[in-house]
C-alpha cells in the first residue's frame, strides 16, 4: 500500500500520511454506490430531508473542528474557514428542502394526461480541488444527495481531510451505508476510473481548465453526464463615477482573499482612465495594509500558497526585474508565502493579464469609457465572476448584461450564495451549482403520457 504525505503550507510540517486509493478502490467504491442507490432513491422524500437536515445539525456542531482542520490543510486564515464551514452546514440545510419540491409538470395535450418527473441519474462521482476543500465538495453533495443519487467523492490529493472527516459525520447522521463514498487518492488513477466508469453516470468536477477538459474527452466513452466549474480570469471594472474609496477597499481581497487561489479571483483591475490616480492612491494602503502570515491568528487576512510547486507558477509571471506597482507583506521562513503583489505595467495580452495565476497578483489596466470596459473585459476564453463599481444604475445593468460571465456583482466583490446559480461562461465551466438550479444538472427529466 503507497502512502502520500497530507502537509501544512503554513509550516511545511506533515500532518497525517494517508494511503493511497487505487482504481480497484474506485471500482469497489461505486459498487458500494451502486449498491446502496435503489434504497436510498426509495427513502421517502420527507425522510430523506430529515437526514439531511441532521447532517446539517452535524456539520454545525462540529464547525469548529472542521475549520482547524480545513485551516492546517490549506493555510486558509482561520476566520475564513469557519466562514467557509458555515456555509458547508447551510448549504446541507438549503438542499434538505429539497426532496420534497423536486416537482414536474402536467402538460395539456391531446387525448390523455402529460406528466414530467425528475429522476435521480444514480451513481455521481464528485471531483473536488484543493482551494475551497469541503465548500466545493458540499456543493455537489448536498444536491446529488437530495435529488436521490449516491456519491463517491475525490477530495484533491493536497486537502483530503476535510472529505474524510465527512464521510464519518455522514455515517453519524444515519446516511446509510454505501450512499457517501470518500477516496482519497490521485486524480490521474482514482479520478480518472470514475470518469471512465461505466457505472458512474455523472461527474460534478471542480478544477482546472486543462483537467476539465480531459475529464469531457473521457466521459464522451460512456456519454456521461458532466458539469464542469473551472478556471476565472475574472474583471473587477472600476467606472469614474464608482465610490472609488469603497471600490479600492473590496479589490485586494477581490483577488488576494485565499492567497488569490480563487476560480473567481477578480484579478484584472479595469479602471477607467480619470479615475486611475486617485484609485491607485486608495488602493495602496489597502494592499500594503493586508496582514498576512499565521492563518491560526484571528486577525489574519491571508495565508499562503497551497505548496511550493503553487508559489514557482505564481512567481514564474512576475520574473526578476518586473516593475512591481504596489507590494504587500508576506513572513520569511518555512511556509509558502508569497506578498499581494499589483502590477500596472502589462499590456492587455500579456501573460499576466490573460492567464489565470491562481495566486496573489493582480494586473490594473486602464480603459476609455463603457465600450472598451466591456470589450477587454469580454477579452478571455474565460467567464467566470465579476464586479462592475459605479453609480449609475443604468451602466451597471447594461454592462452586467453585455459581460460574457456568469456570475456578477454590483458595487461588491462577492460571488457565491448558497440559494443563487454559480458557474462559468466560455471556458470556465458548463452547468451550475447552488440555487435551484443544480437540482437539474443531478436529475433527469422523464416524461410520460397516459391515454385517456
Ligand atoms: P486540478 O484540475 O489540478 O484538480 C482538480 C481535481 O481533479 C483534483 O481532485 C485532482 O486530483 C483531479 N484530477 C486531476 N487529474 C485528473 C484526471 N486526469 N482525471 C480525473 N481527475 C483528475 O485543479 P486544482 O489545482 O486542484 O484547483 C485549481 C483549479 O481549480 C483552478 O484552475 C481554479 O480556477 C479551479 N477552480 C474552479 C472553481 C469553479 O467553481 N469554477 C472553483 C475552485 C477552483
Amino acid at each position: 500500500m503507497s502512502l502520500f504525505e497530507v502537509v501544512d503550507p503554513a509550516t511545511e510540517a506533515v500532518i497525517e500520511r494517508l494511503p493511497a486509493a487505487t482504481a480497484d478502490d474506485a471500482d469497489a467504491a461505486v459498487a458500494r454506490a451502486a449498491a446502496a442507490f435503489e434504497g436510498w432513491r426509495a427513502v421517502a422524500p420527507a425522510d430523506r430531508s430529515r437526514l439531511l437536515r441532521r447532517l446539517a445539525e452535524r456539520l454545525d456542531a462540529e464547525r469548529e473542528r472542521l475549520a482547524q482542520l480545513e485551516m492546517r490543510n490549506t493555510g486558509k486564515p482561520i476566520g475564513d474557514a469557519r466562514g467557509e464551514m458555515g456555509m458547508v452546514a447551510d448549504t446541507f440545510a438549503y438542499y434538505a428542502g429539497a426532496p420534497e419540491r423536486l416537482l414536474g409538470d402536467t402538460i395539456p395535450v391531446a387525448g390523455g394526461v402529460d406528466l414530467t418527473f425528475r429522476e435521480p441519474l444514480g451513481v455521481v462521482g464528485l471531483i473536488v480541488p484543493w482551494n475551497f476543500p469541503l465548500t466545493i465538495a458540499s456543493w455537489k453533495l448536498a444536491p446529488a444527495l437530495a435529488a436521490g443519487n449516491t456519491v463517491v467523492l475525490k477530495p484533491a490529493e493536497l486537502t483530503p481531510l476535510t472529505a474524510l472527516a465527512f464521510q464519518t459525520l455522514a455515517e453519524e447522521a444515519g446516511i446509510p451505508p454505501g450512499v457517501v463514498n470518500v477516496l482519497a487518492g490521485p486524480g490521474r488513477v482514482v479520478g480518472r476510473r470514475l470518469v471512465e466508469h461505466p457505472g458512474v453516470a455523472k461527474i460534478a468536477f471542480t478544477g482546472s481548465t486543462e483537467v476539465g477538459r480531459g475529464i469531457m474527452q473521457g466521459a464522451a466513452g460512456t456519454i456521461k453526464r458532466v458539469t464542469l466549474e473551472l478556471g476565472g480570469k475574472s474583471a473587477n471594472l472600476v467606472f469614474a463615477d464608482a465610490d472609488l474609496a469603497a471600490a479600492a477597499a473590496a479589490a485586494p481581497m477581490a483577488v488576494f482573499g485565499n492567497a488569490g487561489q480563487d476560480c473567481c479571483a477578480r484579478s484584472r483591475i479595469l479602471v477607467e482612465r480619470p479615475a486611475m490616480d486617485e484609485f491607485l492612491s486608495l488602493l495602496e494602503p489597502e494592499v500594503t495594509g493586508l496582514v498576512v502570515g499565521d492563518p491560526a491568528d484571528e486577525r489574519t487576512q491571508m495565508g499562503p500558497l497551497i505548496s511550493a510547486g503553487q508559489r514557482e507558477t505564481v512567481a514564474s509571471f512576475v520574473p526578476e526585474g518586473t516593475p512591481v506597482a504596489i507590494r504587500g507583506s508576506a513572513p520569511q521562513g518555512k511556509g509558502w508565502w508569497y506578498p499581494p503583489t499589483v502590477l500596472t505595467g502589462v499590456e492587455p495580452g500579456d501573460r499576466a493579464a490573460t492567464e489565470e495565476i491562481f495566486g496573489p497578483v493582480a494586473v490594473v489596466l486602464g480603459f476609455d469609457g463603457e465600450a472598451e470596459a466591456v470589450r477587454l473585459a469580454n477579452a478571455s476564453i474565460y467567464g467566470l465572476s465579476g464586479s462592475i463599481w459605479t453609480r449609475d444604475l443604468g451602466r451597471a445593468l447594461r454592462v452586467a448584461r453585455a459581460l460574457e460571465t456568469g456570475t456578477l456583482s454590483v458595487n461588491s466583490n462577492t460571488s457565491v450564495r448558497v440559494a443563487t446559480p454559480f458557474g462559468g461562461f466560455k471556458q470556465s465551466g458548463v452547468g451550475r451549482e447552488l440555487g435551484p438550479h443544480a437540482l437539474e444538472h443531478y436529475t433527469e427529466l422523464k416524461n410520460v403520457f397516459i391515454a385517456t
